[in-house]
């Protein structure tokens, strides 16, 4: 307890003390003498007492203080109220921090916090058995030398977490993990490793049978529209023309649907490297170019083509293809003739930029975030019309990604639209000096 004019009761002691010197003093006939012995007395009980409580401080093993009088007590008191207080603040942090060891123990995940220098501080138990962490003997070791994978390591290095990744486990190639890391507090990263084996098994089922299956189907479609082919026509009769022609152009949409789904089963599946090949970009739009004008025959749209000739990339050049004559497809079917439409090839200061420029339809601002899903159509039956199998822009998407870009559009109904997209400036190949 803190008393506030314990001071007053001190300088009065020292009175009383001072005074019964004095009266010796006085009495002895001696006053410097009696001064002088009365100091050193106080000296001597002062030192005594900082003794004790160096003691007390430093190898006493009881907390509680011993019993003195006077100022000394307040010290004392002082002191042991302090320590109490520290005591009680260390329990409710012990408290704390088991309470947040149990949490995470009871966590569905793995959890690793790491530092600064990627050096393990904690892992819970579920790390030790899924990511065959040791605990302690692989505290302060290195993470990116504990998972190893490459993919995993280029992901920890770059240092955008805003997306997960999956890679296989470290203990167990079987299985497969969503790692994800958060910045947790100033200076640590907390991982979150899940199990998604099951996913990922699925998702692999999945990509697999589509690709099956449009591969089985190709066939039969091949033979149904060769038959179609050397059939004889009877012009006389005219409901006979009319399914022969609804026949051939139904097989056509099919062979363009099962076309567009395996290409897309093509590029999930891709493992190409886009660092290991030039794509010569100017020469590929020539060839799109010469496709464009083709299907552009009964429409008679103004089509520009403003290219960099020596602009050149590195990527996959069939995936580059497929999305830049999809955009370009694509403005051809929903622009309303005669429209305008440029397509531009150039390098700005994001890079090398592709886009598609129409003056057609446009789109309303609700689809676009939807656009590059599986079969979603604005207008299905305008889709339709135009023969598309609603896996364009789906295609583009995974290109895109692949090459670590996305598709951009700007869309105004009614007015047109402006598709387009960048590659990295690491992506551009060094121009050949003219
Ligand atoms: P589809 O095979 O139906 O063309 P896509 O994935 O290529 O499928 O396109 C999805 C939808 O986006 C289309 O159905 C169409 O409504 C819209 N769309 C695509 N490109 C354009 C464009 N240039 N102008 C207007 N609408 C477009």
């Amino acid at each position: 307890m803190y008393y506030p004019f314990s001071w007053v009761k001190s300088l009065f002691r020292i009175a009383v003390f001072l005074a019964a010197f004095t009266l010796i003093g006085l009495l002895i006939d001696r006053m410097l003498l009696a001064y002088a012995l009365g100091l050193t007395a106080l000296l001597i009980i002062n030192y005594f007492q900082l003794y004790k409580l160096n003691r007390w401080l430093w190898h006493s093993r009881k907390m509680s203080p011993p019993t003195v009088n006077g100022l000394w007590e307040h010290i004392y008191e002082g002191i042991y109220y302090l320590q109490r207080r520290n005591r009680n603040k260390r329990k409710e942090l012990g408290a704390l921090v088991k309470r947040f060891r149990e949490g995470s123990e009871a966590l569905p995940d793995a959890a690793v916090v790491v530092d600064e220098d990627a050096r393990i501080v904690w892992c819970n138990r579920l790390a030790r058995i899924e990511m065959g962490l040791r605990w302690p003997q692989d505290a302060g070791r290195r993470l990116d030398n504990l998972i190893r994978h490459p993919e995993f390591i280029d992901y920890f290095h770059k240092g955008r977490f805003d997306h997960p990744i999956e890679v296989p486990s470290p203990s167990n190639p079987q299985k497969t993990f969503e790692y994800r890391v958060m910045p947790y507090g100033e200076e640590h990263l907390l991982l979150i490793a899940r199990d998604v084996t099951r996913v990922s098994q699925l998702e692999e089922m999945r990509k697999d049978f589509v690709a099956n299956v449009s591969h089985e189907l190709r066939t039969p479609l091949t033979v149904i529209t060769g038959y179609l082919e050397l059939l004889p026509r009877d012009e006389q009769d005219s409901f006979a023309t009319k399914a022969m022609d609804e026949m051939f152009s139904q097989t056509a949409r099919m062979q363009n649907l099962i076309e567009d789904l395996l290409i897309l089963s093509r590029i999930e599946a891709s493992a190409e490297r886009i660092f290991e090949k030039q794509v010569d970009m100017y020469a590929m739009l020539q060839q799109i170019e010469a496709e464009a004008k083709t299907l552009n025959k009964d429409k008679n749209h103004k089509i520009r083509f403003e290219m960099d000739p020596e602009l050149k990339v590195f990527g996959v050049e069939t995936e580059l293809r497929s999305a830049c004559s999809n955009l370009i497809f694509n403005a051809i079917h929903y622009t309303p003739a005669p429209g305008k439409i440029v397509v531009k090839w150039e390098e700005d200061e994001r890079g090398a930029r592709f886009s598609v420029k129409d003056n057609g339809d446009g789109i309303e601002e609700r689809h676009l975030a939807r656009l590059t899903e599986r079969f979603y159509r604005v207008d299905k039956a305008r889709s339709r019309k135009t023969g598309g199998s609603g896996l364009g822009l789906s295609i583009v998407k995974h290109v895109l990604n692949h090459h670590n870009s996305h598709l951009e559009i700007e869309s105004k109904l009614n007015k047109g639209s402006v598709f387009s997209f960048h590659l990295n400036q690491q992506l551009i190949a060094e121009r050949s000096s003219a």
